[in-house]
C-alpha cells in the first residue's frame, strides 16, 4: 500500500511531518491528528519498526488516541505523537535527540512531545535544548517529574464515580479491590487505597515487587494467574494491555473493571461483552489520564497542587460517561468515544466562531520565555 493510502486508511490527520538526518541517523514520523481544542500533545516513541510503513501506522493510531484521551479529559489540547524509528538501546544520541527537537520546534507549538516508551527524561532534556515545546523535562528545568501518582490518584477518582454508580457511594471502604500489577501506577494505587480502607489483593510476576508492598500495606497477593478471577468488588488492572478477551473474559468475578493500565479491551466487542454481564468498566483512556493532566499543568508553569486537584476531574469524566452509556443504551467505551467526539465538535465550532481568542496553552510561559 502506498504511503497516502495508509494514512488515509487511519483516519483524518491534520498534518505528517517526516523527519529525517543522516548524519545522526534521525528518521522519525510526527502526527498531527487534531488542533480543534489546542496544541497536539503526545509523547515520542523511539521503537525497533520493522519497516517504515509498521511505524507510520503506530504513530496515526496513537496520535489519534491523544485525541480522544485529551478531549475526554476536559483539557484543551489536540492529540498527536510522534516515532523515531531505532533500537533505544544501541541507537540514542545526543545528536538524534537535537535534531529531532529541531522538526518539533519547526511546527511552532502546534505539536508538543513528551516521554513515551523508548524515551526518558533525558532525553526530553536533549530535545529542550532546541525547543520549547516538550514537557515531561526534569524537575530542575521546571518539569512535572513522573507522572504515575497522579495517574494512579486520577484512577482512584473514577474508581470512586464507578462506585457511586454501581454500589450507591463513593466510599471504598470495606470495597475489596483487586489490583493487577505493582508499578509505578499501581503501588500508588495501592496506597491510596490503603489510606480508603479497601480490602486489597494484589499481585505482580515480579516478586520482589510483590514483598515490597506486602511490607508497606495490609495487603493479600495471591498468584498472577489467580488475580483476573479473584473474587471482588472492582478488579483494578494497572499491568499489560488486552487483559480482557476471550480467554478472560468468563473469568472476572467482580462488579467493576476500573485500573490504569493502556488498551485493556483485546477488542471493542469486548466491552459490549462486559455490559452484557453486569460488569462496569471504567473506560482506560478516560480513568488513567492523570498523567496527561499533570504533564497539561506543566505548560502553565508547573504547580504539584494544581497537578493534584486537576485529577480530581478523572470523576466528574466517568460519571459523564456513564450518563452517556445509560442515555444512548450503549457500552460505555462507546460512551467515551462518544464523549470525546461530542466535546471537540460543540468547542471546536465554538473555536471557529471566535477565532480570535487563542487557547491558554498556546501561550505557555516557556513560550514566553523564549521569546
Ligand atoms: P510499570 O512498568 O512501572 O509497572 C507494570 C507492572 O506490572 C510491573 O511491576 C510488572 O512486573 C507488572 N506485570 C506485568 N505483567 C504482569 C502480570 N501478568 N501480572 C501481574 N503483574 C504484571 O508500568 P506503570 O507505569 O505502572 O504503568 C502500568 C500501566 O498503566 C501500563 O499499561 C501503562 O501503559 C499504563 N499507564 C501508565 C501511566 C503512568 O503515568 N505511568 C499513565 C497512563 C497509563
Amino acid at each position: 500500500m502506498g504511503t497516502f493510502e495508509l494514512i488515509s486508511k487511519h483516519g483524518e490527520h491534520e498534518e505528517i511531518l517526516f523527519c529525517h538526518d543522516k548524519d545522526v541517523g534521525l528518521k522519525a514520523i510526527i502526527a498531527i491528528h487534531n488542533t480543534a481544542l489546542g496544541p497536539a500533545l503526545g509523547g515520542t516513541r523511539m521503537w525497533n519498526y520493522k519497516s517504515e510503513d509498521e511505524a507510520l501506522v503506530d504513530v496515526l493510531r496513537l496520535s489519534k488516541g491523544m485525541t480522544y484521551k485529551a478531549s475526554a479529559a476536559g483539557l484543551n489540547l489536540g492529540g498527536g505523537k510522534a516515532v523515531i524509528i531505532g533500537d533505544p538501546k544501541t541507537q540514542k544520541s545526543e545528536g538524534l535527540f537535537r535534531a529531532f527537537g529541531h522538526f518539533v520546534n519547526s511546527l511552532n507549538g502546534k505539536y508538543i512531545t513528551a516521554e513515551d516508551v523508548g524515551t526518558c527524561e533525558k532525553d526530553m532534556e536533549y530535545i529542550y535544548m532546541e525547543t520549547p515545546w516538550v514537557t515531561g523535562i526534569p524537575k530542575d528545568f521546571g518539569g512535572s517529574g513522573d507522572p504515575s501518582p497522579y495517574t494512579a490518584h486520577g484512577v482512584l477518582m473514577g474508581m470512586k464515580a464507578a462506585a457511586n454508580d454501581k454500589f450507591g457511594t463513593d466510599s471504598l471502604k470495606g470495597v475489596r479491590v483487586a489490583v493487577q500489577g505493582l508499578g509505578n501506577v499501581g503501588y500508588n494505587l495501592v496506597k491510596y487505597l490503603t489510606e480508603e480502607g479497601a480490602v486489597i489483593t494484589i499481585s505482580d510476576i515480579d516478586q520482589a515487587r510483590v514483598k515490597k508492598t506486602v511490607d508497606a500495606f495490609a495487603v493479600k497477593a495471591v498468584s498472577p494467574e489467580e488475580i483476573l478471577s479473584v473474587e471482588c468488588d472492582i478488579q483494578a488492572p494497572c499491568a499489560l494491555g488486552a487483559i480482557v478477551n476471550d480467554q478472560t473474559i468468563s473469568k472476572f468475578r467482580c462488579k467493576v473493571i476500573a485500573g490504569g493500565a493502556n488498551n485493556q479491551l483485546a477488542e471493542p466487542r469486548h466491552g459490549d461483552q462486559l455490559r452484557e454481564l453486569g460488569i462496569l468498566y471504567a473506560p482506560d483512556y478516560v480513568i488513567n489520564a492523570g498523567g496527561l493532566m499533570n504533564v497539561f499543568v506543566e505548560l502553565e508553569g508547573y504547580s504539584p497542587n494544581r497537578a493534584f486537584e486537576k485529577t480530581r476531574r478523572v470523576y466528574d469524566n466517568i460519571k459523564k460517561v456513564i450518563e452517556i452509556a445509560k442515555r444512548d443504551n450503549i457500552g460505555t467505551h462507546t460512551a467515551a468515544d462518544r464523549l470525546a467526539e461530542e466535546r471537540i465538535a460543540t468547542i471546536g465550532r465554538l473555536k471557529q466562531r471566535h477565532p480570535g481568542k487563542s487557547n491558554r496553552a498556546f501561550t505557555t510561559l516557556k513560550e514566553i520565555n523564549n521569546r
